[in-house]
């Protein structure tokens, strides 16, 4: 067997980089060139609107022309979305068994790095309620196509700014369709590592990524029974502790690349702590370090820092007293998880 860091890196690295390829793949196949003309559109409206007014900060004097042009900016909007939504829905449609037979083929690999035997990857199918989520993107895409429209009335813009609001708000779509995608994906990834851990008669081991936000980093190393749910609401940061649903398995929010693999008891290496325990280590290394995406907040991770010091980190002397020196500055100086 590997030892648990390499295990750890090979789903954070390895296997978590190959089900973002998959999903890249899918949002430019879903996408296409909509951020292009996007782009694109913008510049010609802002040439547009300088020739009809003077500059871009200048107010819409002329009535007829701001009519005009408002009316071919919303004709284009309607253009570059066109058939988007559909489009999207049935590439996502169409990717979700090979994406939860990524997860049965990775699921397969752990089981062999883990010491878990030699098991073939078990074709199994999207659930239906995945299938059912699909849905949701072509929804999203109309919903900020027609809001974009709404804004780009006459009586709505003054200025130019207006028009980049409302563009941006319709290029909002393609944001829209990545998080769908990305939550699809990693759902029926965990989909089909589940049908794997309930083959070979495993339990549950939630890994998480090593700068995952710190409701995510609470779940890593926990063990469950493959037919139980993770509890809800577990969170290092006290203020967002014992908010949402139990659920069986990652993503716990989009954008979430935790995954679930199989783990036994008897799989433990005698003498060296288990997987599950290095895991839950690393979980609280990385608050007290503060490894995190920019998308997170400092105040959260500050939080989350101080409670873990207070409840005890269990970590080595120089990480907490780091930890300690970011509490009391109010801030983790750098945050991303280092390469070397
Ligand atoms: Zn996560």
């Amino acid at each position: 067997m590997a030892g648990n860091e390499r295990l750890a890196r090979l789903v954070q690295d390895d296997h978590t980089d190959a089900v973002e390829a998959f999903e890249d793949r899918i949002i430019a196949q879903a996408t296409g060139s909509v951020d292009a003309d996007f782009t694109a559109l913008v510049r010609r409206t802002v040439v547009a609107w300088t020739r009809a007014f003077g500059s871009p900060d200048a107010e819409a004097a002329n009535p007829s022309l701001l009519r005009r042009i408002l009316k071919a900016v919303r004709a284009a909007i309607r253009r570059i979305l066109q058939g988007v939504g559909i489009r999207a829905q049935q590439t996502m449609e169409d990717s979700l068994t090979d994406a939860v037979m990524l997860g049965a083929r990775q699921g397969s690999e752990w089981l062999r790095q883990v010491g878990g035997g030699r098991h073939d990857p078990l074709p199994s199918r999207p659930s239906r309620g995945l299938r059912n989520a699909t849905a949701r993107v072509a929804a999203a895409v109309d919903e900020r196509r027609d809001r974009a429209l709404a804004a780009l009335r006459p009586a709505r813009v003054r200025r130019w700014s207006a028009v980049a609001t409302a563009i941006g708000t319709a290029r909002g779509a393609v944001a829209s369709i990545r998080t769908n995608v990305t939550w699809a994906v990693n759902q029926a990834v965990n989909e089909g590592l589940i049908a794997g851990i309930r083959a070979v008669g495993a339990r549950k081991l939630w890994i998480a990524e090593r700068d995952a936000c710190v409701n995510c980093a609470a779940y890593a190393g926990h063990v469950v029974d493959v037919g139980d749910d993770f509890p809800g609401g577990l969170s290092f940061d006290p203020a967002q502790r014992g908010r949402g649903v139990d659920l069986p398995a990652p993503p716990l929010h989009p954008h979430c690349r935790c995954r679930v693999v199989a783990w036994k008891d008897s799989w433990a290496v005698e003498g060296v702590p288990t997987l599950p325990e290095t895991l839950r280590r690393e979980a609280r290394r990385s608050v007290a370090r503060g490894w995190s995406l920019p998308s997170e907040t400092n105040a959260a991770r500050i939080r989350a820092a101080h409670e873990l010091l207070r409840t005890g980190a269990g970590l080595p002397k120089s990480v907490e007293e780091f930890a300690a020196t970011a509490v009391r500055a109010g801030r983790f100086a750098n945050r991303s998880v280092p390469t070397a």
